[in-house]
């Protein structure tokens, strides 16, 4: 007989049925069953047409599944058996992999639209090839008892096809229908009931201008109508927001009315993950600017809950579907957990277990930008070069997550949060604790960053275990390292906001050789002075007079009051609280506010994204940049800020300036690298950090590097920004 294991995504996603059927069609005899390190399969048949089930086995396979490995064996054993069947589980001492939460699918939304079936208009329908899987999670082996539908007893009709192999629903652990399972239910923001039909009630809420909390896979979201002015500027009130874009659902068959998009990025959209995309607007937009104000770009997601495409009903074409929490806090799983920030909440009585926000891609030229992994992609782990001790990552603190891994697995936790509230490091221990039980991984090694007063940083040191300390821009490059199974040494970029340096100083203008566990500085921004750290991020402007003022440019920026001024001036004079920095974030804040983007902005990044924006589709190759200099391993922008002085004061226009900005990154980007790898006879180059997210920087600096007959690594799931610490920090630890 042949022995077959897999293992990767191959249960809870409907691989037993599809393996029974397959072998019936075939006449092949034998049996499967799950095991706790995967899937296995015995069969018996004629050699031709074993060949067609490994075929098709590896070929067909149910959408939601993803194979790690396959194993095939021929033994002498047999079997007695003349048909094929599913056997009961059996443990072994392997780690199951976890199913990500996957959007329905379309079987399930046909009948969710079908008024003959049992589940019409049933908002929790869900198959084996879709539904929540890792929301719904208590413990493994993924089984109903052990997760949050344990307390709704399936019906006779939907036990019967829980229990009939050729159904669709065989196992589906969160199969439910109207008479079994969960219901809706709309409260006011007192959290009494509102009677009436919760769904249709809903809708007519959202219409008439209302917030509404929905509870949703892997949390709250807030929604109201994108295209009611008021409405918006309410919830920006509410949630202090005042600027940054929200994301918006539509059905599929309209997003073209919103963003500008192509068949592959549909798919992105349309796929199990679901993930957020942010694309460019369509002119004119549809919805009102304050969606998205002063953005070129729109976040698109596609309905993946059955009840958002019940939400998405004809008077409501789109909806704002921002994450729903309040701010500093991790996202909501009560309606309690959102304070005053909604009018009612479209609640129901499943429970959910494991929080996860929707994650967020940024399509670049060949490749894709995570900025936020977390629902549809988690738990899943990502494979690494096996590494000998169980190693814990704790991260950064913006866009914290944890790495924990063992062997070849490295399990990224989801989004945890963007600040130090008390909240966020509740769920960071809560999802941690979860990580280590389900994937039996008791790490004996952490890492952390070099910040000694991050909340990750402290409570790595507590742990006890074994610590190493990992620069931030070393853990970014390593990060994609570690993603892309890399050995041997390469040469790093790291542009990014802020991150300790092994100096004091501030860095995030890096160019490095990263080399088994460490790196060496090769080049990076000259030191510019940073009076009063958070507060010059806060006011790009001030870092503007800071850098002109270093540079001994006298150019009077006219948004900047006397006051301030007088005690920049002072402050620089004296050095107190003055910070030293090589940070490229810090640079796009300041050219930004040279051109009079944001004096100040309201979220990250947000002055750097305008700089960008109004780029438009430059085509840089044929501009000339800005001067520079490449001094030792300094990179000196001081030229480049009397250039743009000059060129501001002739009333050059700020688009042109900006273009040229970019240009002179990219022009002494490549010839730091050129001169690196001259040095070290190094031709992988390695992109991380958050300024990459800038797709003109990303896309011209990788185009340019390849047609040098570099060899590029971009992050691919990992993210590029500092999600991808933990990640980064592992690697690294792994050579202790
Ligand atoms: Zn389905
Ligand atoms: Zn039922
Ligand atoms: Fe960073």
């Amino acid at each position: 007989m042949v022995v077959i294991k897999l293992n990767g995504i191959v249960q809870g996603i409907g691989f037993r049925p599809f393996v029974y059927r397959l072998a019936r069609e075939l006449n092949i005899s034998g049996y499967v069953f799950n095991s706790s390190s995967g899937l296995e399969i015995k069969v018996r048949g004629t050699k031709e047409d074993l060949h067609e089930f490994l075929h098709r086995l590896q070929t067909e396979y149910p959408p939601a599944a993803r194979i790690e490995n396959i194993a095939i064996s021929e033994t002498a054993e047999d079997f007695d058996l003349q048909d094929f069947i599913i056997r009961t589980s059996k443990k072994d001492s392997g780690v199951t992999l976890v199913s990500p939460d996957l959007a329905v699918c379309s079987d399930c939304l046909r009948e969710l639209l079908d008024s003959s079936d049992k589940r019409f208009a049933y908002p929790f329908i869900n198959c084996t090839n879709c539904g929540p899987r890792y929301s719904i999670i208590s413990d493994l082996p993924y089984d109903r008892s052990l997760t949050s539908m344990k307390d709704f007893n399936l019906c006779d009709y939907c036990l019967d096809e829980y229990q009939d192999p050729l159904n669709r629903r065989f196992h589906a652990q969160p199969v439910a229908c109207p008479r079994c399972g969960p219901h809706l239910s709309l409260m006011n923001n007192n959290y009494s009931h509102v009677s009436g039909n919760p769904l249709t009630r809903a809708i007519e809420l959202l219409q008439t201008g209302k917030i509404l909390g929905i509870k949703g896979i892997g949390g709250f979201h807030i929604a109201c109508d994108p295209c009611n002015q008021d409405t918006i500027i309410e919830l920006r009130r509410r949630k202090s927001r005042p600027h940054k874009p929200f994301a918006v659902m539509c059905h599929p068959q309209l997003v073209s009315d919103l963003a500008l998009v192509n068949e592959e990025q549909i798919k992105l959209l349309s796929s199990a993950a679901a993930p957020i995309l942010i694309l460019p607007q369509v002119t004119p937009f549809p919805l009102s600017p304050l969606v998205a104000p002063d953005s070129p770009n729109i976040g698109i997601i596609f309905p993946y809950a059955p009840l958002h495409y019940q939400l998405l009903s004809s008077g409501l074409k789109y909806l704002i579907m921002t994450s729903g929490n309040r701010s500093d806090e991790p996202v909501a799983k009560n309606e309690q957990d959102l304070g005053n920030l909604c009018d009612y909440y479209l609640s129901n009585d499943r429970p959910i277990l494991n929080r996860s926000d929707d994650s967020v891609i940024l399509p670049a030229h060949r490749h894709n930008i995570m900025v936020r992994r977390s629902r549809g992609y988690v738990p899943y782990p990502f494979r690494i070069t096996k590494i000998a001790t169980p190693i814990l990552g704790c991260g950064a603190q913006l866009k914290l997550t944890f790495a924990l891994a063992e062997k070849e697995n490295l399990f990224l936790s989801p989004y945890i949060g963007n600040a130090d509230s008390k909240q966020t490091f509740d769920f960071y221990i809560e999802t941690l604790e979860k990580y280590k039980h389900w994937f039996k991984i008791e790490p004996q090694l952490t890492a952390c960053d070099m910040q000694p007063d991050f909340m990750s940083t402290r409570f790595a040191e507590e742990s006890g275990l074994p610590l190493v300390k990992v620069q931030h821009h070393h853990a970014h490059i390593a990060a994609v390292m570690a993603e892309h199974l890399i050995r041997e040494p390469v040469l790093g970029i790291a542009y990014d906001g802020t991150g300790l340096g092994t100096d004091g100083a501030i860095w995030g203008g890096e160019i490095m050789l990263a080399e088994k566990g460490e790196f060496h500085r090769l080049y990076h921004l000259d030191y510019m002075p940073l009076p009063g750290g958070d507060s010059a991020i806060r006011y790009p402007i001030r870092t503007a007079f800071s850098y002109l003022h270093t540079a001994g440019i006298d150019y009077e920026l006219f948004l900047l009051d006397t006051m301030t001024r007088k005690l920049l001036s002072r402050q620089l004079a004296t050095n107190f609280n003055v910070f030293r920095t090589s940070s490229m974030g810090r640079l796009f804040d300041c050219i930004s506010a040279i051109l009079g983007l944001y004096p100040e902005i309201t979220f990250e990044a947000q002055s750097a994204i305008a700089l960008e924006s109004i780029c438009g589709n430059a085509y840089l190759a044929e501009m000339k940049p800005y001067e520079y200099a490449i001094k030792e391993n300094l990179i000196d922008i001081k030229p480049m800020l009397q250039d743009i002085i000059k060129e501001k004061q002739r009333g050059i226009s700020k688009e042109s300036i900006s273009r040229k900005f970019h240009k002179t990154v990219i022009d002494f980007t490549v010839t730091a690298v050129d001169l690196a790898s001259d040095r070290t006879g190094v031709k992988k180059v390695v992109l991380c950090g958050g300024v990459m997210q800038n797709r003109i920087l990303l896309n011209n600096l990788t185009a340019l590097l390849e047609k040098k007959n570099y060899h590029v690594y971009l992050p691919r799931e990992i993210p590029v920004n500092d999600g991808s610490i933990a990640a980064g920090q592992v690697y690294v630890a792994s050579f202790q």
